[in-house]
Formats: C-alpha cells, sequence, structure tokens
C-alpha cells in the first residue's frame, strides 16, 4: 500500500506493518518547498513521514507532513560522481534511474520499497563486511529546519556528521545528495544446512565467502536456515574463486527467506548474474517483502562479539523461535556518524522479524536486550525495543559516544522542539 492508499485523515492511518496507528489529527502534503516552510513556521507539532517501514513511533506527532505532491527528481553529477535525490523518492526508484544512467549504489536494505530520506534518518543498512550503511552515503542534505529556515549541509560542513542520521528531528529532508559508482552486476546464492559450529568457530571466514552475506534462521537446531550470498561479478571478466563455505549445500531453486513465503517475491538467486538493484535487495519492488504481518527488532554490536551474542540467542531460543517468522544476521561495516548504529565500531547486526503478537514480543524483548546490551548492542532506530534495557536514555548515551553532541544539535536546529515527540523524550533523545 503506499501512501496515497493509505487513509490519511484522522486516527486511521497506519505504519506499513499495521502494528501501529498514527495519532495525528492531520496530514499535509505542500506542494512547495516554500509551502513546506509556512507549515513548519506555523505548526506547534509535527514531523515528515517517509513510506511509513519503521516498526515504533518514532515518525508520530500532532500533525504529519508527507512529500509526495513535492516535484521529484534524480539528477546525476557525473564529475562529483553523485546524484541529487529531491523530494520523497524511494530506493527502488532512484536505483532504477541510476541504473538505466550507468551509476549505481554501494549498497541496498532487504527491500526497495522505503524512502531514500526516511532511511537514511534510521541509519538504514544492508550486509557486507567492507559495506557501510545507507546513510553513510549521504554527501549532503537540504532541509526546512524547526524554525522554517531552509538550510543546506555539505560535507564541507561540520554539522553533517551529526544531520545524517536524525531521526527526524531536525528538520524536513526535501532533497539528499548521494555517492554513486560506475553501475555493476551481482550474483546471487542461497544454501541450507551450514552448521552452526562451523558459523560459531568462524563467523569471519563465513561472511568472507561474497561481498554480501545474510544467514537467516530461527535459533534452533544444529544448522543455519539459510545462507544467503551475494558476489559483485567481476568487472573484467574473471571468475570469483570465493565459494559457499563447507557444509552449506546450493539451493537448486529459489527459496524465500521466511518458512512458507512466496519464492516468486525474492530477487532473483541461483547464481545468475543481473543489475545490482534487482539483487542487493532481497525482495523485489512489485511484491510485498518480508512477511508483511511482522514486527521487527534489530540490534548492532561490535563484530568481535558476533559469536557470542549468536550463541546466547540460541540460548534463548526457547522463548525466541515460537514467537518469531525468522531472524537475519548480518555485517555493516564501520562509519563516522554520531547517531549510527555503526558509529566507528564494525558491526554485526541480529535482526528479528517476529509475528505480528506485539504483547507477547514486547514480553520477550527483556531478555534478548539482557543478552545483548552488555556486548555494547545498538537498537536499530526504527524497530521495536525497550524504553527500559537497551533503549533507555542511560544505555543509549553509553552506547554513542557523541550522544550529547546529537542532542545538541537537534536543539540547535529545531530550538522550539516543533520535531519533538514522546519517542524521541522517551528515549532521552530531546
Ligand atoms: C519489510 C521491511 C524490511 C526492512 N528491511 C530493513 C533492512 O534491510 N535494513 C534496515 O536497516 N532496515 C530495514 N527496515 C526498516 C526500515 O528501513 C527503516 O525503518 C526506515 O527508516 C524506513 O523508512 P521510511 O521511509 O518508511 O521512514 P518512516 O518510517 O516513514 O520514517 C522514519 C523516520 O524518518 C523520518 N523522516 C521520514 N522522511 C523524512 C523527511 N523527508 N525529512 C525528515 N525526516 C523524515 C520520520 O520522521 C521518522 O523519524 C525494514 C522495514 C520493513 C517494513
Amino acid at each position: 500500500m503506499t501512501l496515497a492508499d493509505a487513509a490519511v485523515d484522522g486516527p486511521t492511518l497506519t505504519n506499513w506493518a499495521g502494528n501501529l496507528t498514527y495519532s495525528a489529527r492531520a496530514v499535509h502534503r505542500p506542494r512547495s518547498v516554500e509551502e513546506l516552510a509556512d507549515l513548519v513556521a506555523r505548526a506547534p507539532r509535527l514531523r515528515a513521514l517517509g513510506s511509513r517501514h519503521c516498526f515504533n513511533a518514532i515518525a508520530d506527532s500532532d500533525e504529519l507532513v508527507v512529500l509526495d505532491a513535492l516535484p521529484a527528481s534524480v539528477e546525476v553529477d557525473t564529475a562529483a560522481r553523485q546524484v541529487r535525490v529531491v523530494g520523497p523518492l524511494r530506493y527502488g526508484e532512484v536505483a532504477a534511474a541510476l541504473h538505466a544512467q550507468g551509476w549505481a549504489l554501494a549498497t541496498m536494505a532487504s527491500l526497495p520499497h522505503i524512502t531514500v530520506a526516511g532511511s537514511t534518518a534510521t541509519a538504514t543498512h544492508g550486509s557486507g563486511d567492507g559495506v557501510q550503511n545507507l546513510s553513510a552515503a549521504v554527501a549532503g542534505l537540504e532541509l526546512v529546519d524547526g524554525t522554517g529556515e531552509r538550510r543546506t549541509l555539505t560535507r564541507a560542513d561540520a554539522d553533517l556528521a551529526g544531520a545524517v542520521v536524525h531521526l527526524g528531528a531536525i528538520g524536513v529532508v526535501t532533497a539528499l545528495t548521494l555517492d554513486v559508482e560506475p553501475t555493476y552486476d551481482v550474483a546471487q546464492e542461497v544454501a541450507t544446512g551450514l552448521p552452526w559450529d562451523l558459523v560459531l568457530a568462524d563467523y569471519d571466514a563465513v561472511t568472507a565467502t561474497a561481498d554480501s552475506v545474510s544467514l537467516f534462521t530461527d535459533w534452533s537446531g544444529d544448522a543455519v536456515g539459510q545462507l544467503w550470498r551475494k558476489r559483485r561479478v567481476r568487472a573484467d571478466g574473471t571468475e570469483d574463486p570465493r565459494r559457499a563455505p563447507a557444509g552449506a549445500v546450493p539451493s537448486t531453486v529459489a527459496l524465500h527467506p521466511v518458512p512458507g513465503g512466496d519464492p516468486q517475491s525474492p530477487t532473483e538467486q541461483l547464481g545468475v548474474a543481473g543489475p545490482w538493484h534487482e539483487r542487493l535487495p532481497h525482495f523485489r519492488m512489485e511484491f510485498t517483502p518480508s512477511a508483511g504481518e511482522e514486527i521487527q527488532s534489530e540490534y548492532l554490536l561490535p563484530r568481535a562479539h558476533a559469536a557470542e551474542a549468536m550463541q546466547r540467542l540460541r540460548d534463548l531460543s526457547p522463548r525466541i523461535t515460537p514467537l518469531l517468522h525468522v531472524s537475519e544476521v548480518r555485517t555493516v561495516a564501520a562509519d563516522d556518524l554520531w547517531l549510527s548504529t555503526a558509529y566507528r565500531q564494525d558491526s554485526v547486526a541480529l535482526h528479528f522479524t517476529w509475528q505480528r503478537r506485539q504483547e507477547e514480543v514486547e514480553g520477550v524483548l527483556p531478555a534478548v536486550e539482557e543478552a545483548l546490551v552488555p556486548l555494547g548492542a545498538r537498537p536499530h532506530w526504527g524497530k521495536v525495543f525497550t524504553a527500559e534495557v537497551a533503549g533507555s536514555p542511560a544505555a543509549l548515551a553509553a552506547a554513542y559516544p557523541r550522544f550529547d553532541d546529537a542532542r545538541a544539535l537537534f536543539a540547535r536546529y529545531d530550538p522550539q522542539g516543533r520535531f519533538h515527540n514522546a519517542w524521541l523524550e522517551r528515549h532521552g533523545l530531546v
């Protein structure tokens, strides 16, 4: 469902997963940046909304603004190797336009349906030992701040590193500039039967078998459910010598990562090479991604603790597995963005696609977080976590060395607190 399909007036607008109804009493659709600036300057409390793919109340406010009436464009600067993305575009739309002009992004999330502005605001990521999250590609931001002023930030501004992962707290972003590179092909293979013993003994060896590796598991049993490997096709035509790890059996049919899911909806597998944007996301733009009826949680922690963290989750399997659709384990390379979940640490990302049983999921999350927080876990900003353990102001301040600087930055861009909401307050972010 697109935003245009959704009931946007009154208290019936829900997030994509349907586990949250926004409390907003009005949704605005400005037709120009000037109209947007007027709106911001007069609304006591409002926030921007992207494609509604967050699972918590991060985007909620008394009033919401969606940018789908603003003119949109994708403008490549070939000399700078950058693209300016204007308006509320989704990654799938930007990727197709880039590829058509011979350009590419370094990474994509598991789905192409999410907006560039909303995804980079929460440090959305894909997978890969040498691959940073989507926010790390942001070279510039254009926004309307909390006073209604228009601001442009580039890498020459000291604020940019604090402003990219902004959680919607510094303004309404109207355009972003992203780094791009020449287009490339990727081949994707899925295997089953990878023994847990091998993963726990040498996780680094498993993730080194491709440019982007994901493990799909329900944490039970002796073998990981599925191993997804995405490899860039070499431009010089030589063969990639990396093979699936011992014990992993390449699948000869397409597989959906969620048990019972439609095998048509994932991107092409079986090692067939194709354009980067049709392989890096797990799901195709024209299908519903993932399970649909679901809730997600995710925690990123230093990858040195990956094996210990995975073992702790296997120990919790009797409590976790009955509530899961599936879990995914990925890697993300370090960056320098203050509130990035991979800030200054190469990370492992431990993700949960839960069944939509909110109360029971919230019941098990404290145990998950008590296992992972001592290992340095940072919760994904767009997913469900507790305000008592991983999301307590003290835990977040301990996990993010620039936490106080980010709070100060938010206050400078939004002195009247127009973009404040209960979610930001609960986590000590404003
Ligand atoms: C099926 C599914 C799969 C997912 N897979 C992944 C994955 O692979 N990796 C991953 O890291 N995450 C994943 N996510 C989470 C998702 O990518 C993030 O939650 C992302 O932030 C959603 O973007 P959105 O456009 O829907 O933002 P929204 O949920 O609409 O908003 C997110 C935040 O951004 C702010 N915002 C949105 N637009 C603007 C704007 N123009 N200006 C200022 N602030 C703005 C909002 O106020 C809010 O704070 C997945 C989610 C789903 C539902």
